[in-house]
């Protein structure tokens, strides 16, 4: 069985539909790219990843591989099973959206993942508004033990990749942020947003 490659360029987003029992790969082409990472039931797109209930079941704030990624409905969507990046892999964040970039002085057509996510979706005629929250897959924002976030440049080298494998039928929806603004002093994709890549195993 040959494998599907679906490319993602900087500062853009991509949906695919994925089969249970499947494995897929993230992979940041360059390196130092955060993606958004969307995962949404295909036979009810009201049933999506949902990092709180994540959080709650696996009991830490990030999940590594060996755990599940929780639906809403507490079923498991994914087996995360594999990771060659020095992750962190954020699980606090929203979506970066227009609101985001005001806030950082940018114009609020600045490229961004919440777009990103509409706009992926709407390729398979979808549409879930509010949308869920995303899987920061790469993105370094560790909480402090004071509970303020750290953040950090994007640790990820060009190649690395997250692994998963689909417990149910799934629309997966990865972004690649376009946070090339400096955020709390910090430049986390080093100025501009760079490829990725979706691998169906
Ligand atoms: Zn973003």
């Amino acid at each position: 069985m040959s494998n599907t490659t679906i490319d993602i360029p900087g500062y853009e987003g991509r949906a695919v539909n994925i089969k249970q029992g499947q494995t897929f790969r993230v992979i940041d082409v360059e390196g130092c790219q955060i993606a958004d990472m969307f995962v949404i039931s295909s036979d009810d797109n009201s049933e999506y990843f949902s990092p709180a209930l994540t959080k709650q079941v696996i009991f830490r704030t990030v999940a590594k591989p060996g755990d599940h990624i929780y639906s809403n409905r507490r079923r498991p969507m994914l087996t995360f099973q594999n990771d060659t990046s020095p992750g962190p892999h954020d699980m606090s964040f929203a979506p970066c959206d227009p609101g985001f970039y005001l806030d950082l002085g940018a114009d609020e057509s600045h490229p961004n993942c919440l777009n990103n996510f509409q706009q992926a979706l709407g390729s398979l005629g979808l549409s879930i508004d509010p949308a869920p929250d995303p899987f920061n897959l790469f993105q370094n924002t560790a909480p402090k033990a004071n509970g303020d976030f750290d953040v950090g440049v994007t640790l990820s080298q060009a190649g690395d990749y997250v692994e998963f494998k689909t417990e149910m039928d799934v629309i997966v929806v990865v972004s690649a942020c376009s946070v090339d603004l400096e955020v709390d002093g910090v430049q986390a994709l080093g100025g501009k947003s760079t490829p990725l890549q979706i691998q169906i195993l």
